[in-house]
Order: C-alpha cells, then sequence, then structure tokens
C-alpha cells in the first residue's frame, strides 16, 4: 500500500482503509453484489493541470481533484482540500466518507471531495486567489448547485469559497451563490457555518458522554489540530458542557497543562500568525506525546492516519471523538475497542459542519435566511437524533460504533440504489 512519505508509523493507504470499512458493513448488512461492487466505486473522477502564474512571474503547474463518490441520494457534497499530500487516493477516500456522512445524518445528498496538491503556507494569496480561480474554471463542467458543491477542508476557508462563487457566476453570466457553501455572510453564506463542525463536535460528544454514562463537567479534553474544527470544539466543550481543555496541538507540535489551557487566548494567538506550542502557559510536547495522554476526550481534529497501529496500544483516553476524516486506521480500530475505548467516529462526529452546508443550501434556494439561533436549534436536532439512531444501532447490533454509524449511512444509500435501480 503506498502511503504519503511524511505520513506517520503504521499508516495506510485512505481509500484501502475506505474499502475495507466498507466491506465489512457491507457483509453486515448482507447487501447485495450489485449494490456493494457499484458502491466500492466513486461514479466521477476529474483530474486537471491548474497552471497558475506565480508572483515573481514563474509559471507553476498544480494538480487538482474533484471525485464525486455518489449521487444516488441527490446532489454531490463535500469540501476542497489544499495540502502538499493530496493524491487520488486520499480524495477518493474522502469522497466515499461524505457520502456516508451525508447519510448518516440523512441530508439529501451524495458525496463529493476536491483538492489541489500544493502548500498554501508557501504561496501568496494573490497565487492561492489565481491557483484557485483556474481549479474552479477547469472544474465549471462539473460542479453546479443542482451537481456538486464544493465547500471549505483543510486550509481552504470562505474567501477561498468567495472566489470559486465568483469565477463560476462570471462564466456562466449570472450570479450562483448555491454553487458552494461555506461563503462568507455577504454574499449568501449561513450564519454559524463557520463554527458549524466543532459545534457538532460538541453535541456528538455530550450526546454519546451521555449514553455512555459519562459527565462532560470538568472532563479533560485533549484536541490535535487547532484549525477551524479543533478552535470551535474547545470553545464550545469549554463554554458550554465544563470541559478542561488540557492540551491542543497544531502541525508544529503541541501545549500541555493539566490546569486547563485558556482557549480564548491560544485562539487570539494563533488567529494572529502565532503557533500553538509557543503558547506560554504549559509544557511543550511533541503531537506523538499528545495523542497518548491521559484524558477523557480524545479529539483528533487535523488529518488522517493518527492513531495507527503504532500508538493505538498506548491511548489512554475513555473516548475519542473523530473532529478529523479519517484519523484512525482499521487495525487501530480493533485495538481501542479490545481496550474498551468509545470511539464516536467521523462520519456522525464531524457532520455539523455539513449539516449546516445543507442549511445554507436550503436558505440560498429559499433566498430567506436564519438567525443563528434558528440555524443552531436546527444543528441540535439533526445532530441529536443522528446520535440516539446511531447508538441505538450500536446496542442493538453489539457493534463498535464506527460499524454502527456505517451500517445507518451504508443501508440509507444502498436503499436509494435499490429504489433507483441501475441503469440501464
Ligand atoms: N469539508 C467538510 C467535511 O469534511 C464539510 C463539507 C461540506 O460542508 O460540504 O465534512
Amino acid at each position: 500500500m503506498s502511503v504519503t512519505p511524511t505520513a506517520p508509523q503504521g499508516a495506510v493507504n485512505p481509500w484501502q482503509m475506505a474499502l475495507q470499512q466498507l466491506d465489512s458493513v457491507a457483509e453486515r448488512l448482507k447487501l447485495e453484489p450489485p449494490i456493494h461492487e457499484k458502491l466500492r466505486h466513486p461514479k466521477r473522477t476529474l483530474i486537471v493541470s491548474i497552471p497558475t502564474m506565480m508572483d515573481d512571474g514563474s509559471e507553476k503547474v498544480f494538480t487538482g481533484y474533484r471525485v464525486q463518490h455518489s449521487l444516488d441520494r441527490g446532489p454531490a457534497k463535500g469540501g476542497i482540500r489544499y495540502h502538499p499530500d493530496v493524491d487520488l487516493d486520499e480524495v477518493k477516500a474522502l469522497a466515499m466518507w461524505m457520502t456516508w456522512k451525508c447519510a448518516v445524518v440523512d441530508i439529501p445528498y451524495g458525496g463529493a471531495k476536491g483538492g489541489v496538491t500544493c502548500d498554501p503556507k508557501q504561496m501568496s494569496r494573490s497565487e492561492l486567489e489565481r491557483m484557485t480561480r483556474r481549479f474552479t474554471s477547469e472544474l465549471i463542467p462539473i460542479i453546479g448547485p443542482e451537481k456538486d458543491i464544493p465547500a471549505p477542508d483543510v486550509n481552504t476557508n470562505a474567501q477561498v469559497m468567495a472566489w470559486i462563487m465568483d469565477t463560476y457566476s462570471v462564466n456562466v453570466g449570472y450570479s450562483v451563490p448555491g454553487v458552494v457553501t461555506g461563503k462568507p455572510v455577504s454574499i449568501g453564506g449561513s450564519r454559524g457555518r463557520e463554527e458549524a463542525t466543532g459545534r457538532g463536535v460538541m453535541i456528538t460528544a455530550r450526546e454519546m458522554a451521555r449514553h455512555w454514562g459519562m459527565g462532560l463537567d470538568g472532563a479533560r479534553v485533549v484536541l490535535q489540530g487547532f484549525g477551524n474544527v479543533g478552535r470551535h470544539a474547545a470553545l464550545f466543550l469549554q463554554n458550554e458542557c465544563g470541559c478542561r481543555i488540557i492540551a491542543v496541538s497544531d502541525s508544529k507540535g503541541g501545549i500541555y497543562n493539566p490546569r486547563g489551557l485558556n482557549v480564548e487566548e491560544l485562539i487570539r494567538l494563533t488567529r494572529a500568525g502565532g503557533m500553538v506550542p509557543t503558547y506560554p502557559d504549559g509544557d511543550r510536547i511533541t503531537n506523538k506525546e499528545l495523542l497518548e495522554l491521559e484524558c477523557d476526550l480524545l479529539i483528533p481534529a487535523a488529518l488522517e492516519n493518527q492513531i495507527t497501529s503504532a500508538n493505538a496500544p498506548n491511548i489512554r483516553a475513555k473516548v475519542i471523538v473523530e473532529g478529523a476524516n479519517g484519523p484512525t486506521t482499521p487495525e487501530a480500530d480493533l485495538i481501542l475497542r479490545d481496550k474498551g475505548i468509545l470511539v464516536v467516529p467521523d462520519i456522525l462526529a464531524n457532520a455539523g459542519g455539513v449539516t449546516v452546508s445543507y442549511f445554507e443550501w436550503v436558505q440560498g434556494r429559499d433566498a430567506y435566511f436564519w438567525t443563528l439561533q434558528e440555524v443552531n436549534q436546527r444543528l441540535e436536532r439533526i445532530m441529536k437524533n443522528a446520535c440516539d439512531e446511531v447508538w441505538a444501532t450500536y446496542e442493538r447490533e453489539q457493534v463498535d460504533m464506527r460499524t454502527a454509524a456505517y451500517m445507518v449511512g451504508v443501508a440509507r444509500v444502498a436503499e436509494a440504489i435499490r429504489t433507483r435501480g441501475i441503469y440501464p
């Protein structure tokens, strides 16, 4: 199996991992072989070259991908990431995970993902804008509000969505806000979208801890990744559930303070461009050490392949809530299950983002926008229902929680395919 050169020990190819997860649940659900086989293949894959003028006058050609895994339940939906490790297998896996994610929270979308292999931290704002606009123009034939709707992911944000929306709109000749979600509010974005993934992580942690019989007041939280997901999850867990955030990290390393970190100060520091390990009030630790700290909640909110067969035996969390997509390998899942650690899987735990993306799309279609309170109430309801459903499956089927979430999500997609039939 090929893995990226920077991948941690025990890492596995994400596409192989996604297939393995699907295969094991297909067997449990006794899926008809043609439906299973269809789901093992992405519906549509586009690879494009993105010639981009750099600030020094040279031209660089980046490679971009968009994979639509399934359109069985509605338009394809999923983010676009900018990262040096992006490759086709990663994007295929992330697209498949989006299909299950949308199905598990029962929003009417299929799954997609996009990515560009680049290092956005080494690029200027104008280089990023030119690359984004050229990538968008290459995507025009396959994206659109009824076809495939991109959104932010790792290293992309509302500004990148605004460039995509503008490029698409200028090319078709009128404004099409519904072509992306996660836009700025000034051009049709939804209130609450930016913090939605973090809010969803908090809701799933709270709901699953309640089912599990664990109180969150005073619970010790360790967070890997302090991007959009990690920051908001930390804030909501601290302010709304009374948790103590004892360690956080970013790509440069982490900071640990058993008395609790000041999350607001950390957010100020990182928003101003500072790195987490430079925060003064705590001990510097590596990302490896952070994952192995003793805690109540461990929240990987960075990238895939963080909890692997190499470190799973050393994990000392009671519950893991996956803010990132694909942070735990299948081998690690087995080890964690044997250790009695509850893993709230990505396709449920981080579904708050795409849920508010759906709200954004719905509001745009109605041209009628909701208050933040309305957005949050509806997000609560959808996430809570999904948690209850996954918990009920987990108890009834006596499986781990990832399998339970997959059973709910995959069964919904399979039912859509069964009902529509396979053409011709
Ligand atoms: N990139 C996010 C995810 O992985 C959000 C996708 C969306 O809003 O479409 O769930």
